[in-house]
């Protein structure tokens, strides 16, 4: 067996079982101290059975891929897959089609972006949007402005990797304490998901949590209300009450607001692959795929028709498909510039 993927098949079933991320991180690392080695140096290391004798890599680690290397399953995968707690679900599992709330190890997740997307893709997703923290929540390690725009460039070269599945970009983006969203609005604008949290300050009294939920619901980059209560059951973080509100208010301002993208994530996420284009300036296309055309609200008619200037990554490299699709509004566009940044002006 592979030990490159003995190791990342264990570190993904210690994930399952919610073990200490740190651990979990110690057969990541083994697997891309493995995955550096030059074929000869392996063949050494494999003859002479002196994987420990590499740095990163324990007696744990060690006997995993030797046991790889020998041609079997490690028994260290066998029992944790053995052991894999059926997580139950029935009919509801079966019919889940995605994960609008994933975070990485570019903020408090142990798992690369493609493992994780990998991984999205054999469970049958059909999408999966990545929404790592803000940059308040500095113990979580949140994304800076500069760190989020790396991560949507990262993004679009892992796109055809993982098609058909479709990754959405997003963020589970701090609601501050006045209600106020941790992140560059006209980043938010960009992305396809914006998860909205409180994670500070959650015992404030009930009037001020309330102001400060709705103020955030309402914003028109808000997509998801995450974890309302705040309240802790499980994990090895302990236990929390949940934070106090008025339910009735934030909630009818969910639904108020709730309906300005329509079915944009279904849109967007169930939509199969583009096919390949080639635009050029001047060239008609039928929609551009991304949110801010995607997310108009009920008065997003008459801003649309200003000139848009639209993030468009996938204007470059193998990714020219993103440019093209949409059926989601039905609006048409003029594509005028499509410049080496990957910016892109239509006209609406
Ligand atoms: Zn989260
Ligand atoms: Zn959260």
């Amino acid at each position: 067996m592979d030990p490159l993927i003995a190791l990342r098949q264990i570190a993904y079933y210690k994930d399952r079982a919610r073990e200490d991320p740190r651990r979990v991180m110690a057969y990541r690392n083994a697997a891309d101290i493995v995955e550096g080695l030059t074929e000869a140096e392996r063949e050494r290391h494999g003859a002479a059975n002196s994987w420990q004798s590499l740095p990163g890599i324990g007696p744990k680690t060690a006997k995993v891929i030797a046991q790889a290397w020998a041609g079997r399953e490690p028994d260290a995968l066998v029992e944790l897959r053995s052991s894999a707690e059926d997580l139950g679900g029935g009919d509801i599992r079966a019919a889940l089609k995605g994960d609008l709330h994933v975070h990485s190890n570019w903020s408090d997740g142990s798992a690369p972006i493609e493992e994780m997307m990998l991984a999205a893709k054999e469970l049958g997703h059909e999408y999966c949007a990545l929404t790592d923290h803000s940059p308040r929540l500095t113990i979580a390690n949140g994304l800076s402005p500069e760190r989020l725009r790396k991560q949507l460039d990262v993004i679009d070269e892992l796109r055809d990797a993982v098609a058909p599945m479709r990754i959405l970009t997003g963020i589970e983006v701090d609601i501050l304490e006045d209600g106020s969203l941790d992140q560059e609005p006209e980043l938010l604008a960009r992305l396809d998901v914006v998860v909205a949290s409180v994670h500070s300050k959650l015992s404030m009294d009930a009037p001020s949590m309330t102001r400060r939920m709705i103020r955030a619901v309402e914003s028109p980059h808000a997509d998801v209300l995450g974890h309302c209560t705040g309240r802790l059951v499980t994990g090895n973080r302990g236990i929390r009450p949940e934070s106090k509100f008025d339910a009735e208010k934030v909630f009818t301002a969910c639904r108020e607001n709730g309906n300005r993208g329509g079915d944009k994530f279904t849109a967007r996420a169930a939509r199969p692959a583009d096919p390949p284009v080639e635009p050029g300036a001047g060239d008609r296309v039928p929609f551009l795929h991304r949110h801010r055309l995607a997310c108009s609200r009920p008065t997003g008619v008459p801003r649309l028709r200003r000139s848009a200037r639209l993030g468009c990554r996938g204007a470059r490299g193998p990714n020219r498909q993103h440019l093209a699709g949409g059926e989601a509004t039905g609006l048409g566009g003029v594509l005028t510039r499509c410049d080496e940044g990957g910016q892109l002006r239509a006209v609406v």
